[in-house]
């Protein structure tokens, strides 16, 4: 049984006043039968870590370097983010991978060194939207996935999100008959690369998911939750995701 999960990230966005909506989301909130989890920027890791210590709500990075720790001015290590209160870290978001030239090999070890300081990865895939046009989408998924995934990884450390680039922050979803198809693909392919723990995966899909759309894309087969970005600013917004995911 997977249980659902509502992740939050916050990009670059977020000031110490910002934290007021974690203390909402965790006044509102939890539901029960959603996991939740807040990636706010680094600046906000251990503040965020201390407003929600008393609560299910857990708080996740946005990357991370992927030695372990070394001369790399400006990088952070996942150690650094675990000690900071962080238990999840976002890896492979396409924003990483247009801004920062990160490539599927960038990823595959940033997850292994991740995994190894007991950070749960959120590794991103999703093609443009000339991959979609030109008929190419699951064979990209496929090589994102088995390139960006170590195959050895802990399944209990692994989480995938689908996340196609032409709908981040567009206000454009796929349909949820799109939705569908990429996340039956996806769990085919995760069997193939590590195998029967592939069942035990989340699969998130993320991409202008909000309140007015949230029931139905959740109610799409092996959706197991949503990356978000824009809609988990506002502890308002997020909450009805939150409850429409655990009414799926
Ligand atoms: C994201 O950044 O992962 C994302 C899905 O953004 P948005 O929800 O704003 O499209």
């Amino acid at each position: 049984m997977r249980r659902k999960l509502a992740a939050g990230n916050w990009k670059m966005h977020g000031l110490s006043a910002d934290l007021s909506q974690l203390t909402q989301l965790v006044q509102t909130h939890p539901d029960p039968a959603v996991d939740i989890l807040i990636c706010p920027p680094a600046t906000l890791l251990s503040r965020a870590a201390e407003a929600t210590a008393q609560s299910p709500i857990a708080i996740g990075a946005q990357d991370c370097h992927s030695a372990d720790k070394g001369a790399h001015t400006g990088d952070l290590a996942a150690a650094m983010l675990k000690d900071a209160g962080a238990t999840h870290v976002i890896l492979g978001h396409s924003e990483r991978r247009s801004d920062h030239g990160e490539d599927n090999e960038i990823v595959h070890s940033k997850a292994q060194t991740a995994a190894a300081a007991g950070l749960t990865t959120i590794i991103c895939i999703g093609e443009s939207l000339a991959e979609r046009d030109a008929g190419i989408t699951l064979d990209t998924l496929t090589a994102q996935m088995t390139g960006s995934i170590p195959a050895d990884i802990d399944p209990d450390l692994l989480v995938v999100a689908y996340e196609p680039i032409w709908a981040i922050g567009t206000g454009l979803t796929p349909t949820t008959d799109q939705i569908a198809e990429a996340h039956a693909h996806m769990r085919a392919k995760l069997a193939q690369h590590i195998g029967s723990a592939a069942k035990q995966i989340r699969l998130l899909y993320g991409g202008s998911v909000k309140p007015a759309n949230a029931a139905e894309i959740f109610a799409v087969p092996d959706v197991d939750g949503a990356l978000v970005g824009g809609a988990s600013l506002k502890a308002d917004d997020f909450s009805p995701i939150i409850t429409a995911l655990g009414a799926s």
